[in-house]
């Protein structure tokens, strides 16, 4: 499996990082984790081509997670009726309430209810996921709990042999720490630095606890906000320390071989 960063900050934008996503290039196609402003931009930087994707997995409706979702759908959707492409269905998880959120924004929403002419929900099935397993075969299989940050949740998948566990924003939750048990990679979220915490987040001080709990044999370190810029030396000698294993503090469009 290859981990790239597309988006490892917030929506503060440093040079180095912008929004949240996270793509994963797997045996079964790519799986996006969150979707945030520049996704597809940067999909595109890379020469990436957008119709593998056919998984996207959203920890929660905040914008710097989920704007550029309707971007894709509306190119999902000119694509097909253009050029005839994008003929594989998307399946799209999401926290409860995702059938609102895309019924809000879609339907409901009488400036942007044009893209239905589209038919830009033709192909695409919604998953809401909250506390348990939203998805299982063989060769795949989606956990979720529930994080404590508006909503939010958590996600371990399991594909191509690798268990990974994506937290999304949260504090620190017990419910992570059980559900990343084992876990090869773990996609932290590590917003500011210690003593400088605003809102539903984890701080530097309490990523390095984490880790040390859950020992990760990779552990990727994301959501920096413009606060960490300075400190992400420091934080790597840390989290490597306490984890015992391999850390990644990444910019924006690094690559991760797991
Ligand atoms: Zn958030
Ligand atoms: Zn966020």
């Amino acid at each position: 499996m290859r981990i790239i960063v597309l988006g490892a900050g917030t929506i503060i934008p440093t040079r180095e990082r912008f929004g949240s996503s996270i793509l994963l290039e797997t045996s079964l196609g790519g799986i996006l984790l969150d979707i945030g402003p520049g996704t597809i931009e940067k999909l595109k930087r890379i020469g990436y081509d957008l119709e593998t994707i056919n998984r996207i997995l959203i920890t929660h409706f905040h914008i710097d997670h989920v704007s550029d979702l309707l971007p894709f759908l509306k190119m999902r959707g000119l694509s097909r009726k253009s050029y005839g492409r994008f003929k594989e269905p998307l399946d799209i998880y999401g926290p409860r309430g995702l059938n609102d959120f895309i019924e809000d924004l879609l339907l409901k929403n009488r400036f942007l209810s044009y893209l239905m002419n589209l038919d830009v929900l033709r192909d695409i099935r919604l998953h809401e996921c909250w506390d348990g397993v939203v998805a299982a075969d063989e060769r795949l299989e989606i956990r979720s709990v529930p994080v404590e940050h508006f909503n939010g949740v958590a996600y371990r998948i399991r594909v191509d042999g690798i268990d990974l566990v994506y937290s999304g924003d949260t504090v620190p939750d017990e419910r992570l720490i059980r559900l990343a048990e084992d876990v090869d990679v773990l996609i932290h979220e590590c917003s500011y630095p210690s003593g400088r915490k605003l809102g539903k987040h984890t701080s530097d001080e309490e990523l390095i606890e984490i880790v040390s709990r859950i020992r990760p044999r990779i552990t990727v370190a994301v959501h920096l906000y413009p606060e960490m810029e300075g400190r992400v030396q420091s934080l790597r000698e840390s989290l490597r320390r306490a984890s015992g294993g391999l850390v990644y503090i990444p910019s924006d469009l690094d690559v991760i071989e797991v």
